[in-house]
């Protein structure tokens, strides 16, 4: 028997159309490439999203087409994900840290029809000029005072929206049409697109606003330092106007001494972002002896918060909540928010437990594996490759029939590629990653991609890259090579210049060490693990 309820789809404008209605007064405040502060409530946010989207239908951007941002936190970025979604089209979020060659991929596989750009990437535009895909209309996200000089035809965003009307007739699309597009590091190869739908992200705000309710509430002021170009900023552009709490964004300035001055001023409540960007902002807490007066919470994740970090922000009165997520989950997956029935544990207990990477949020369910893919227990002890699955998590990879049939178990689940175990209560506690990547200041570099390329090099015999522990990067790849002549080695600078052809500059590997042979596994693979474990206290360049 059918339940008689009300089918609505659940659709993104709506989260935004339900803060002008009910937050009016919830704001978003910006700063800006221009250089100033910018301020808009959600009433202002959701009339200029309408023109936007008139501005949109303009430029002939229908159904399902991809429009891609290069941009940073900021209210324009804002508009954009709610107008490109909500006339029913794709926001595409590009990250302006891969390399041109990744970007150039990228864009043409998504088949971008168009593309908004802030102020300080024009220029990496003008230098991918020829190889975009032709007819892409190119929108820079400023007024007309600031439009830069370039050889490319730019159009101006303050232009486009002006003049329309502030209100839409926003269509009934269906929950589970493509809203949002986002590119994660393949192990080997190019980009692997993860495509949101309307239902995904929709229910993805719920689940993040539901466990993780310090950050998100009425009247809370939060400043998501990781970038919308990254999974959504976790989400916080959807989660906030839920549940009416403002966002204050920091445009380009990500420094210590820059977070603090508008935690302060802006009377931030929560952020959240990577391990390295705390690193920054503890720094000037030091500095300064001070504290952000009103900051109460601040998430961390990404990668692993170290136990130091987490102890030294609690001690000055900030809660910290570790999560574990990934783009392919939308991307909350975990969060370490201690249950009530903890609260008797002494700090050190409390600490140990908030370094694991926490319980599942709602919606998210998790397995563990070993490597015949028989269940492990859930005893805290037993480590295997970690398996979700959930209505935010992705079932295939855009356009990519590769990458989809090597990511699922039989039963259907995505494979994480982290390797974890889960204890009694319900922690996770990640222990090591089986996919071959590394992660540095929250973003990834293939570590079988750089090896491909140093194989280029005529005096390497053999190589592999492994990820070195690094205080402020988390992990930074080094170079182990075989040469093919010990006494003559290959210089590393001529290995960077090869691999400078297809990676940006901070993806080169930190260092080079030489070896006899590389161990081997039982199947004839280079064992990494036996690298990280000869390694493991291996001291980069400029690590200390
Ligand atoms: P991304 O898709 O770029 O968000 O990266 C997801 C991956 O980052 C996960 O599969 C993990 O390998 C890693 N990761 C994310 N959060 C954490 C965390 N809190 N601790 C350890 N690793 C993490």
């Amino acid at each position: 028997m059918q339940g008689m309820m009300m089918q609505m789809p659940l659709r993104i404008i709506e989260i935004l159309q339900f803060a002008a209605d009910v937050h009016p007064t919830g704001e978003i405040v910006s700063v800006r490439t221009e250089g100033d502060l910018h301020r808009e409530t959600y009433v202002e946010a959701f009339q200029r999203t309408a023109q936007l989207a008139h501005a949109l239908k303009a430029l002939g951007i229908d159904d399902g087409d991809r429009v891609a941002t290069l941009a940073w936190n900021g209210y324009r970025h804002f508009e954009l994900y709610y107008a490109i979604s909500g006339m029913g089209a794709v926001c595409h979020t590009i990250n302006p840290r891969l390399s041109a060659e990744q970007m150039l991929y990228i864009v043409n596989h998504a088949e971008d029809r168009a593309i908004f750009v802030d102020l300080t990437f024009v220029p990496i535009l003008e230098a991918l000029a020829a190889q975009l895909p032709s007819g892409m209309r190119i929108v820079v996200m400023t007024d007309r005072a600031h439009m830069p000089d370039s050889a490319l035809d730019l159009l101006c965003y303050e232009d486009l929206l002006d003049g329309h009307s502030t209100t839409f007739d926003w269509p009934l699309v269906d929950e589970n049409a493509a809203a949002g597009l986002c590119y994660t590091s393949g192990t080997t190869g190019n980009p692997k697109g993860a495509l949101y739908s309307h239902r995904s992200t929709v229910l993805h705000a719920f689940m993040i606003a539901v466990s993780v309710p310090r950050s998100l509430h009425e009247g809370a002021r939060i400043l998501p330092v990781v970038p919308m170009f990254h999974v959504n900023s976790w989400g916080l552009p959807y989660g906030a106007p839920l549940v009416g709490a403002s966002m204050i964004m920091p445009g380009p300035a990500l420094d210590g001494p820059s977070l603090f001055d508008l935690m302060e001023n802006e009377g931030v409540t929560a952020s959240w972002g990577v391990p390295t960007v705390w690193l920054g902002l503890k720094a000037e807490m030091e500095q300064r002896n001070a504290m952000p007066s009103k900051l109460d919470q601040l998430v961390i994740g990404g990668s692993a918060a170290s136990r130091a970090m987490i102890a030294w922000f609690e001690d000055k009165g900030v809660d910290v909540c570790h999560a574990w997520g990934m783009t392919e989950m939308s991307p909350i997956g975990t969060q370490a928010q201690l249950p009530k029935a903890q609260d008797g544990l002494s700090q050190d207990e409390k600490l140990d437990l908030k370094s694991k990477q926490g319980r599942r949020v709602y919606g998210v369910e998790m397995k563990i594996l070993d490597e015949e893919g028989k269940r492990l227990p859930h005893d805290g002890e037993a480590a295997g490759e970690l398996f979700v699955r959930g209505n935010a998590i992705i079932q295939g990879y855009f356009n990519n029939e590769e990458a989809t049939n090597a990511a699922f178990d039989a039963e259907g689940w995505f494979g994480t590629g982290d390797v974890a175990s889960i204890d009694e209560t319900g922690f996770l506690c990640i222990q090591d990653r089986s996919k071959d990547l590394i992660k540095s200041g929250g973003e990834w570099i293939s570590s079988i991609d750089l090896e491909n390329m140093a194989m280029a090099h005529p005096g390497v015999a053999n190589c592999a890259v492994i990820a070195i522990a690094h205080p402020k990067w988390e992990e930074r790849p080094l170079l182990v090579v075989v040469p093919q002549d010990a006494a003559n080695p290959p210089p590393l600078d001529e290995i960077h210049g090869l691999m400078l052809e297809h990676v940006a500059k901070w993806q080169l590997p930190d260092a080079m060490e030489l070896i006899e042979a590389l161990p081997m596994t039982a199947t004839g693979k280079v064992s990494k693990l036996t690298l990280r474990k000869t390694f493991k206290d291996y001291v980069l360049p400029d690590a200390h």
